[in-house]
């Protein structure tokens, strides 16, 4: 089969043409090719396979192409980067790796073609292309991925139980790209990540997340959390999500399955929003739930305090996989502390001012709030899956009312502290505080609008009832 199609871009013939000033094979392999036939849009990455020295074939094109161009080299791996147009290439020569137990990292030495595929984690990223003259086009396919392709299927080259215990990384890509693709992992690669599972442990933090990012980026990604329940990795990975699992029963009261109920909320979120840092409150918002749980004789099963917890929880959680502890953490701690504000509200009659303590509280997140709070409404009673919604959509109606008229949103105090010191006379003391709070409150209330004669005049009245003299 020939895919020149796939090699339209100027620069295949200028690779194709430097290798053969090399006197060597070169290929175009992996991701770019399985792209193409998947119809996933133009790749912008490029991984090409040289039968021989890799980044001498680099130096080569760059020569060749017709602008200026820096290549990247990577000694220790042996291999070298440009970028042309808005492509980037990865340059390699064809390697045959081995590996011994404790580490990912092979030891490598020079192959063929057949070798690197072997390598390679998966059929469907097996696939290459040949850029040689007199095949230009040709696809190389010794197990069979184009079949892969077609009927949808994550299958390792060689045998999975030596494929995924050599690079346990491996695991977490298969589970991200069934999730990506929309794939099915065949059975035998099932068992094998499931009997390899805790090899993951020699896998760094920073890389799993690249995966569970992916993951979560995905159009569905309760595929990957179910994946990764099933074949015990979410054990080692997020413990916290498998503590949702499973459903109490005392006293003939149940309560839902958290884990279910999460993964329902984070599909649904992902129909909303592409904000990985929400989706991965979507994730979270309910791990509190795990350590809070308690059986009340009378009210039945209860979390309390369960927003707090989870919140703390985000922060150990974070640390422990080594990602960000900035601001992208603090809201999803934001996010998980405020989960259950909104639904609150919307299962009552909407007031005033509760919308706009909740405004308030939320700041500048109060819409990504409202975003999380509709993913959570998983009901499958009808008639309160349609009375929260509607709530909600009045939420939204009185959050922009709210907001025209009083301006609530990085709330700012019309009466400064300096300005009740001066008008009373006052070194700093907690009047002052008290002050300040009594005027917050009457605006959030809606008992004064909050404009600066309305505070004024409310400082005046404080002052009074706490026994200050107004400065002549
Ligand atoms: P994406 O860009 O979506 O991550 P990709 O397949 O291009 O997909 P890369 O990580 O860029 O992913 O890897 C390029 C190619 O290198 C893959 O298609 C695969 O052939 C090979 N590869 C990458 N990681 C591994 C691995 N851990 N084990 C074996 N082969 C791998």
């Amino acid at each position: 089969m020939n895919y020149k199609e796939a090699l339209q871009h100027p620069v295949f013939k200028i690779i194709s043409q430097s290798a053969k000033e090399l006197q060597l094979e070169s290929y175009v392999i992996g991701g770019f090719v399985r792209d193409f036939i998947l119809k996933r849009g133009n790749a912008k990455d490029i991984d090409i396979v040289a039968i021989g020295d890799g980044i001498k074939l680099a130096q080569q094109v760059a020569k060749n192409l017709p602008t200026k161009t820096k290549v990247q080299i990577f000694k220790t791996y042996g291999t070298a980067m440009l970028r042309y147009d808005d492509i980037e290439i990865e340059f390699v020569g064809a390697r045959k790796e081995s590996y011994n137990e404790d580490s990912r990292n092979p030891a490598v030495e020079n192959g063929s073609l057949e070798d690197d595929q072997n390598r390679r984690d998966f059929t469907i990223n097996a696939l290459a292309l040949n850029l040689n003259q007199d095949a230009f086009g040709d696809l190389l396919d010794p197990f069979n991925g184009l079949a892969d392709l077609k009927n949808k299927r994550i299958k390792t080259p060689l045998n999975p139980d030596i494929t995924y215990s050599d690079d346990p990384l491996r695991m977490m890509r298969a589970i991200r790209f069934a999730t990506q693709l929309g794939f099915t992992i065949e059975e035998n690669s099932l068992q094998a990540i499931t009997k390899n599972n805790h090899r993951i442990k020699i896998i760094t933090n920073e890389r799993i997340v690249v995966e569970l990012n992916k993951i979560l980026e995905s159009s569905v990604p309760s595929i990957g959390f179910l994946l990764l329940e099933q074949t015990g990795l979410l054990n080692y990975i997020l413990p916290e999500l498998v503590a949702l699992k499973g459903i109490d029963e005392v006293e003939g009261q149940r309560h839902k399955d958290n884990f279910y109920h999460t993964l329902e909320v984070v599909d649904n979120i992902s129909k909303n929003t592409n904000n990985l840092w929400l989706r991965w409150a979507a994730l979270l918002h309910d791990i509190g739930k795990a350590p809070t749980k308690k059986f009340n004789k009378k009210v039945g099963w209860t979390f309390h305090g369960h927003e707090f917890e989870g919140s703390k929880m985000v922060f150990h959680l974070f640390k422990r996989l080594k990602m960000p502890l900035n601001d992208k953490m603090k809201f999803v701690q934001k996010m998980v502390f405020m989960s259950s504000r909104p639904i609150v509200l919307a299962q009552d009659i909407v007031t005033d001012s509760a919308v706009r303590r909740l405004v308030f509280d939320a700041g500048e997140y109060v819409e990504d709030l409202m975003t999380l709070c509709e993913a959570d409404i998983t009901t499958k009673n009808p008639k309160k899956f349609q009375k929260y919604h509607n709530n909600f959509q009045i939420v939204r109606q009185k959050i922009v009312e709210v907001e025209e008229r009083d301006h609530v949103r990085n709330f700012q105090p019309p009466i400064s502290g300096e300005e009740i010191m001066s008008t009373f006379n006052l070194q700093p003391s907690k009047e002052i505080g008290i002050i300040k709070e009594s005027i917050k409150e009457a605006i959030l209330e809606g008992d004064i609008p909050n404009d600066y004669e309305a505070a004024f005049e409310l400082m005046l009245k404080e002052g009074k009832r706490l026994g200050l003299t107004v400065n002549p």
